[in-house]
């Protein structure tokens, strides 16, 4: 099979892709789909399918047509023109007991979300250059899409899928759901405002969408280096006030012993990316050039996941109050660690993105920005 991460890289020259155009013949002339569930989504499932002419293996997204999911289609589709976005091939548009849906073939990732893979490697050992390569993946596909001014805003290991499960597979991300362009092209681009001069206020909001997606590689990387993330509930809920507290107000530490042997370069790139003034938070060009992702070849610590510690943490204050001592299995203790994991990272980023929407673009005609006022009545 041809790697599709080689032949559909980033596009010849350079060039942006095409438009997208929705095919309207029906998927299954083109397609078998088959009864394998891929993944679970809050769309529903995504399933594998076949191509009819090569015999190739794709996978199957199923949205409700609206503008919400055809925005989404768009700033997917636009945005996978790069080696590290899963790559749409085709999107249908068909009606199924007279609802219109998107259909929505994509390569298959035959290596599953790297979630699953920080679950297996708790199991075992990391070190910090194999966290330090998979940031560095993942920053190539953030660096892609704030470039093209596209925030993806739901930065989270279950949306980071590796293309097969051979140890070199290369790690993508997918489900555009909640990205949003961040600039307001038209307003920009008239001689009158250009980049340049624009006020902080209608360059903010950019900054706000771009810092949520920075935000979340924090949290992943600290993850990535000890196996519990640096914000928890303490309560077994998903998310708790307390740690919407903690979040805004940045507090998390490198406890000991997991965070013994990480490098200070390590923890103050953490630091740098989980500011709580998004303003203040590292910018990815920032962090692609840090020495700590950039330098390959580094002689890192060989890093332990500390897996009882790990649980006791976290399960230690449901089983206390219990009044039961920690003798579960502990594969059945992981599972529920991880699922607690996974809501937590998906509810604090919806609060985030509520907070950040929050700040609204100030309109050019009412901003009473004198730079710009100057700027009008000279363009008059
Ligand atoms: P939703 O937008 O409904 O949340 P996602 O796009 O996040 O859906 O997909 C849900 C899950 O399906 C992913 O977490 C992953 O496990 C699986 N999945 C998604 N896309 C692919 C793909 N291209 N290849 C293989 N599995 C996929």
């Amino acid at each position: 099979m041809v790697d599709q991460s080689i032949t559909q890289q980033t596009s010849k020259l350079g060039q942006p892709r095409p438009p997208l155009s929705l095919k309207t013949n029906r998927l299954v002339d083109d397609y078998i789909i088959t009864e394998k569930v891929l993944g679970l989504g809050i769309n529903g499932k995504v399933v594998e399918c076949f191509s009819k002419k090569t015999r190739e293996r794709y996978a199957l997204k199923v949205l409700k047509d609206s503008p919400k999911s055809r925005r989404e289609m768009e700033l997917h589709w636009r945005a996978s023109d790069c080696c590290h976005i899963v790559n749409i091939i085709a999107v249908y548009e068909n009606v199924f007991s007279g609802q219109k849906c998107l259909l929505v073939v994509m390569e298959c990732m035959e290596g599953g979300e790297l979630f699953s893979r920080i679950q297996q490697r708790a199991e075992g050992a990391f070190t910090e250059r194999e966290a330090a390569e998979i940031m560095k993946e993942i920053c190539e596909a953030i660096m892609h899409l704030h470039r093209m001014n596209i925030a993806h805003r739901d930065l989270k290991p279950e949306n980071l899928l590796y293309s097969s499960t051979d140890p070199n597979a290369v790690l993508k991300l997918t489900d555009f759901g909640f990205a949003k362009e961040t600039t307001n092209i038209n307003s920009l681009q008239t001689p009158c405002y250009t980049p340049y001069y624009v006020a902080p206020e209608v360059l903010g909001p950019e900054k706000y969408d771009k810092s949520c997606d920075m935000w979340s590689l924090g949290v992943i990387m600290y993850i990535l280096l000890c196996g519990f993330p640096p914000f928890y509930s303490n309560h077994g809920l998903a998310i708790s006030p307390g740690m919407k507290k903690r979040i805004r107000a940045g507090q998390y530490d490198f406890p000991n012993p997991e965070w013994k042997c990480v490098t200070q370069d390590a923890k103050d790139l953490i630091r740098g990316l989980l500011r709580t003034d998004p303003t203040e938070r590292l910018t990815i060009e920032e962090v692609c050039r840090n020495k700590w992702i950039a330098v390959s070849g580094t002689c890192f610590m060989n890093f332990n996941l500390f897996k009882v510690k790990v649980l006791i943490r976290f399960v230690g204050n449901i089983c206390r109050k219990c009044n039961n001592s920690i003798t579960l299995d502990h594969r059945i203790l992981f599972c529920f660690y991880f699922i607690g994991l996974q809501d937590e990272m998906t509810q604090a980023l919806a609060t985030m993105r509520v907070d950040y929407d929050a700040i609204h673009l100030k309109n050019l005609e009412k901003s009473n920005n004198k730079l710009l006022n100057k700027r009008k009545a000279h363009k008059k």
